[in-house]
């Protein structure tokens, strides 16, 4: 809601800017706010429609267009026309090529930056963030234009299922189109906000948000009480969507007809996506491009699409797994997404979860609405709705021996801060590594590296003496920061960890899959691992004593220490276990004698030496 305010030096009447919920879609976009009776409008800007087709078109002379315009070119000006820029932002080359047919632009690695794609249109390079942004500015232009004032500030969505990447990718968007990018939040937190659910503080309600769009799926399930929305579980793929659907029925035709490459693959996709449309209230679609017939029935389209709806069944069922709840607890599920008007995906999801599905919000719109809801919230207009996401994978330190210290476990609500106190593990050690991991392996070498920095500058003190906390910070957009502070000295470093590349939803249902048949492996590794550290520790620390006290002993007792030295290392060398703990066993059994001796010796010296 729009707040005025009176500038008491002018005495003017000053108007805050409006604070709009953008959904930028695969698909579609569409941006939404709050009118001062407070409630969420979609914006439709000189009656250009609501939706703004999510595609950037490119004219010989580099003049821009974005939105319907742009669309039409994508039969006519495949090359130059870019659409689902969605599925590029925050990812690799090497996450995309395979899907290179996909795309009837050209898609590169960037030569400077192998971790970032890069789009080709005639001789310019863009990036998935430059062309996001072209959409978010004409979003922004046409909400300034329609509600006739200056809009500066907004709340985006993302799938739930983005990374730190994505998120940054997206944020880093808005900011180019002149944005300020309060929150990122996620669609299904959105959709269940704009359905109102909550609202009621007595209220207390479990929820499936099930949202199908063109390019993405994601359902997640919603525990709501008190007027806190806190996110169970998650689950999804950004790979699957409507476009497959459409792609099914090119497929189906090239098959028929034995096309060999006739008709232009765009066309034949928007002739699809046509087909697909109409199934929604006929059974036989038949139309002709040029001399080519493009005909099939609904019943040969859903078998076609079964697989796919399928697979995001499975999804829910996943989702609720990940929660724990059985299908019985779920009050209520939320369509969202323009593919959720498809027959078959309407009774499936109502089959499964055995009730009613809830479509009366608009599918396109709802996420768009709740990020309008959201954007009032920030704005202060609304002090009784709190939100709670979690987090995916846990989140943890790289410790000796290669092994994952978790510090924020995996479904932690966001935003949390935790850390975990450390030392050094050599004398006069004055930097420290610090490697960042995300996953549930007990090997760091298993997880996925984030980040990596050097705590510099400790003051020289022997190992174990210096304590270094560590603290990781996530945010709210699920963006996580990493300090490090050792705190005798005070010295500091922090970093916001912006990994260079995505994952997968698929990698991190692989990442989870893996925690948990190799748990059993990963128990005896890491007790071989922290065998061997110990057996470190131990060889350091009789090295030194000997260097530093060998007067003490005699020659039969260094000699034999140095000899179950040697055993050590070699039992460390290996990978028994139980060798090694039983080296160390021996070789502290035989010189904790010298050291007490050596005790008993500082003492009296101590003693002799002081005036009484
Ligand atoms: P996104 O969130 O990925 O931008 P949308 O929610 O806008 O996607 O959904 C776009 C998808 O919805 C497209 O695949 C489009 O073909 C599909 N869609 C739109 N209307 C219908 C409909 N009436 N029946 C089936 N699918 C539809
Ligand atoms: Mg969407």
């Amino acid at each position: 809601m729009a707040k005025v305010s009176i500038n008491l030096t002018t005495g003017s009447i000053q108007k805050e800017d409006i604070i709009v919920g953008i959904d930028l879609g695969t698909t579609n976009s569409l941006v939404a706010f709050i009118n001062p009776d407070g409630d969420a409008k979609v914006i439709n800007d000189a009656g250009k429609g609501v939706l703004v087709p999510s595609v950037v078109h490119f004219d010989q002379n580099g003049a821009v267009l974005v939105g319907n315009e742009a669309k039409d070119f994508l039969v006519s000006d495949p090359q130059n026309t870019i659409f689902s820029v969605k599925r590029l932002l925050g990812r690799s080359y090497q996450d995309v090529a395979k899907h290179q047919d996909y795309f009837s632009y050209k898609i590169i690695d960037d030569a400077n930056d192998e971790s970032l794609v890069k789009i080709k249109v005639g001789d310019a390079f863009y990036t998935p963030i430059d062309l996001s942004a072209l959409i978010l500015k004409e979003l922004k232009a046409r909400a300034a234009h329609a509600l006739k004032t200056n809009v500066s500030r907004a709340v985006i969505t993302v799938p739930a299922y983005f990374n730190d990447s994505q998120r940054q990718a997206t944020r880093d968007a808005g900011k180019l189109a002149g944005l300020d990018v309060l929150r990122i939040v996620n669609e299904p937190t959105a959709a269940s906000l704009a359905y109102g659910i909550g609202l009621n503080p007595e209220e207390e309600k479990t929820i499936a948000v099930y949202d199908l769009g063109g390019g993405t799926f994601d359902v997640s399930i919603l525990k709501i009480q008190n007027g806190i929305f806190e996110v169970l579980s998650t689950n999804g793929n950004t790979f699957l969507g409507g476009d497959d659907f459409d792609r099914a029925i090119v497929d189906y035709w090239i098959t028929q007809n034995q096309l060999k490459g006739e008709i232009p693959m765009q066309e034949l996709r928007l002739m699809a996506e046509k087909a697909k449309k109409a199934f929604n209230h006929q059974n036989l679609f038949n139309e002709k491009i040029e001399d080519t017939f493009c005909s099939i029935d609904k019943q040969t389209f859903e078998k076609l699409i079964t697989d796919k709806v399928e697979e995001t069944i499975i999804a829910c069922q996943n989702a609720l797994n990940d929660a724990g709840i059985s299908v019985s607890e779920i009050d209520e599920v939320i369509m969202v997404g323009g593919s959720t008007r498809t027959d078959l995906v309407k009774r499936r999801v109502a089959e499964f979860f055995k009730k009613e599905v809830n479509d009366t919000i608009n599918p396109d719109e709802v996420v768009a609405l709740g990020a309008a809801l959201q954007a009032d919230v920030l704005s202060g207009n609304r002090k009784d709705i709190l939100l709670l996401d979690v987090t995916p994978l846990s989140l943890g330190i790289e410790t000796m021996g290669g092994l994952m210290d978790t510090i924020i476990p995996r479904n932690s609500k966001v935003p949390t801060k935790a850390g975990r106190q450390y030392s050094t593990s050599v004398d006069g050690q004055v930097n420290m590594k610090i490697a960042v991991y995300q996953g549930e392996r007990d090997l760091v070498k298993e997880n996925r590296k984030l980040a990596e920095f050097t705590l510099k500058g400790i003051p020289a003190m022997p190992a174990g003496l210096p304590k270094v906390d560590i603290n990781f910070l996530l945010n709210a957009d699920g963006i996580l920061t990493v300090q490090a502070i050792e705190l005798r000295s005070g010295v500091k470093q922090e970093i916001d960890v912006k990994p260079t590349y995505g994952l997968k939803d698929e990698e991190v249902e692989q990442m989870l899959l893996d925690a948990v048949t190799h748990a059993k492996d990963d128990v005896a590794q890491r007790m071989i691992v922290e065998a061997k550290t110990e057996a470190e520790q131990m060889i350091y620390t009789t090295e030194r004593f000997i260097q530093k006290n060998g007067s003490f002993l005699n020659e039969e007792e260094t000699s034999k220490t140095l000899e179950l030295v040697a055993d050590l290392k070699t039992k460390a060398g290996g990978d028994d276990k139980d060798a090694i703990l039983n080296a160390i066993d021996a070789l502290n059994d035989f010189t904790r004698p010298f050291a007490e001796r050596l005790m008993d010796e500082a003492v009296a010296q101590a003693m002799k030496g002081k005036n009484i």
